[in-house]
Parts: C-alpha cells; sequence; structure tokens
C-alpha cells in the first residue's frame, strides 16, 4: 500500500474530546443557513422533517491528504436524490462544491469524512403538507474517520450476519442515500450480542444486502460478486468494478446467498468511510484460512494508490 491508510490517528483527537466532554463536538467546519460555523454552533430545528421523519438524502466524500476523492461521483449521487424527493436547494452542482471546499479548507482537515445534505425542513405552521415545508441544505467536513479501526484494517473484521431485513427497494430507492438506518441499527445490536464488531443484514429474498454504512463483496475462484438488489450503489463499490476492469478481474452484482459467503474465498467491506476493508471472520468462523485475502490486499493498494491520481481526486482550495 503506498498510503497507508490510519483512520486512528485521525480519531483520537474527537475521542479524547468526548471523554472529557460528553457534550464535545468534533473539529470541524459546517455550513448552514449562508455561513459557516463551528460544529458546536451548527444546530436546526427540532422540527425539522429530517429528525421528525428522517425525510432527507445526504453524500459522503472524503479527502484525503488534501485531495477529494471522486468528488463528482458524489455530487451526482446527491442531485440524483434531490430530485427523486422533489427537494431544491439554492445551489448548482459547483456551488456545492464549492461549499464543501470551503467547509474542508476551513477547518483545515488534509483527511476529511465531509457531508452535503438535504431536509424537508420545516413549515411556519407545523403542517403536514411536505410542499408547504422550505427543504434546508447543510454540509460540514470533521476528521476523517474508517467503518474498521487500525487493527482491524490489518487482521480483518470480524461480522455478524443478522437476520434483519435492509429496508426494501419498493418501500425506498436505496440510490436515494438515506438515513433509514433502524434495520442497520438493530442488525449491529445483533452483532455486539454475539460479539462480533459489525454486521451484514439480508436483503427482501433473504440473501446478503449490505451493512451499516457499507457494501460487501466476496470473492470465488479469483472472481467477486457484489449484492445487485436492495442495496445503496456505494461509489467505492462502483469504484471496486472500475478497479477490477484495470486489473482484468472479473466482477458481477449478483444475489449473494448467505451460505455462498460464508463459503468464500475472501470477503471485504467497501465505505466512503474507510476504503476496501477486510473481512475475516464471519459468525465466529473464520472466512477460508482467516487471513486477509490476496485480491483484497491488492485491490486495497491500488485503491490508495488512485488517491493521489487526479483523474480520480481533486485538490482541496486551501487558503
Ligand atoms: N450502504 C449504505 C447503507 C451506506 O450508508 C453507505 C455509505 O454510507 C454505503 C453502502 C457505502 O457507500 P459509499 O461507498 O458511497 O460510501
Amino acid at each position: 500500500m503506498s498510503k497507508s491508510i490510519d483512520p486512528q490517528a485521525n480519531r483520537l483527537p474527537e475521542l479524547s474530546a468526548h471523554h472529557q466532554d460528553p457534550h464535545a463536538y468534533p473539529d470541524g467546519v459546517a455550513f448552514l443557513d449562508g455561513q459557516y460555523l463551528p460544529m458546536s454552533q451548527a444546530k436546526i430545528s427540532v422540527l425539522d422533517w429530517g429528525f421528525l421523519h428522517s425525510d432527507a438524502t445526504y453524500d459522503t466524500v472524503h479527502v484525503w491528504d488534501g485531495r477529494f476523492f471522486r468528488l463528482d461521483l458524489h455530487l451526482d449521487r446527491f442531485f440524483g436524490g434531490l430530485e427523486k424527493l422533489r427537494m431544491t436547494i439554492p445551489f448548482d452542482r459547483e456551488g456545492v462544491a464549492e461549499i464543501l471546499h470551503n467547509c474542508v479548507a476551513l477547518s483545515g482537515h488534509r483527511a476529511a469524512y465531509v457531508e452535503m445534505l438535504c431536509t424537508r425542513g420545516a413549515s411556519p405552521t407545523f403542517s403536514r403538507d411536505p410542499r408547504e415545508a422550505v427543504n434546508r441544505f447543510m454540509a460540514f467536513a470533521v476528521p476523517f474517520g474508517s467503518v474498521a479501526n487500525a487493527e482491524q484494517l490489518q487482521r480483518g473484521l470480524h461480522v455478524a450476519i443478522s437476520d434483519k431485513v435492509r429496508i426494501p427497494p419498493a418501500s425506498i430507492d436505496p440510490a436515494i442515500k438515506n438515513y433509514h438506518w433502524l434495520d442497520l441499527v438493530r442488525g449491529l445490536y445483533d452483532a455486539y450480542d454475539r460479539g462480533a464488531e459489525t454486521a451484514l443484514v439480508l436483503d427482501f429474498n433473504g440473501n446478503v444486502a449490505e451493512g451499516p454504512g457499507f457494501n460487501v463483496f466476496c470473492v470465488d475462484d479469483g472472481k467477486l460478486s457484489t449484492p445487485a438488489v436492495g442495496v445503496l450503489p456505494g461509489i467505492t463499490r462502483r469504484t471496486v468494478f472500475d478497479l477490477c476492469a484495470e486489473a482484468g478481474l472479473a466482477v458481477t452484482a449478483a444475489d449473494v446467498s448467505v451460505a455462498a459467503l460464508r463459503q468464500s474465498d475472501e470477503v471485504f467491506i467497501t465505505s466512503t468511510a474507510g476504503g476496501i476493508m477486510p473481512v475475516t471472520m464471519i459468525d465466529g468462523v473464520p472466512v477460508a484460512d482467516g487471513k486477509v485475502g490476496a485480491i483484497t490486499k491488492r485491490l486495497m493498494a491500488i485503491y490508495w494508490q488512485k488517491h493521489e491520481d487526479p483523474a480520480w481526486s481533486t485538490p482541496v482550495h486551501y487558503p
């Protein structure tokens, strides 16, 4: 790996602040109602539909070594979600990109987790008609965080497969990145109860779907597959397809049964928060020999190399 990822280094100041003060905020900058603010001052009404009804869409892009990774793809997905939810914001793509650059530049972070989001907003009369709510755009940049910590990246995550079913696409189009996470959070508690570190939940047919903030891949006889339906089309998932095309590896989106996942040669998860992260234990049983697989290692290395490539990344406009 040319650039090794050490999310723990980015997390330590945040964690120690929390230990001192349970109301502390991570160090960062938010954009809200036309102003750039420290995270501690970025507050919205409890009457906002985003809070009351999870009526919101968002996207998260990361900055690594002072560069946004695949920002255009994140903007595409965010604007797609806004359109599907019939939300409008007073900024176009360039305007949102500029706000994201400003949040990161003002925060000074070289490795950041950067979120753009829009809530339905609130209406002055507390109307039940969503058309009367004033949509609210926000953005923020805080230190980069990863699903897997440094030790887990090294030895692989220990995952449990929960019997919770991810909200089906007939209810919510998963391409609209959303905060409907109760299924995922219940899956996480199932995982903790069984001594695992994170969870995978199922799709409406009982196949493997995704986890809290990540997609999943398995490798069999050198061929990769990832669940096709009922999952967020992750940008890191898409990046794995692009990397496989370059590396000459076969990859498909198809149903992945629980049994197939358990019998795979290699398993890894993908997220903007951490990239490509190995899984070496499922429900207490090692995946293959329990070591991080060769294809996973290779993809992790090229994934981080791409962060320096101008075709895949853009420098933040620091002052
Ligand atoms: N699935 C869910 C439910 C997510 O929330 C996320 C990211 O937050 C992902 C998958 C991974 O998507 P991406 O690679 O775009 O971060």
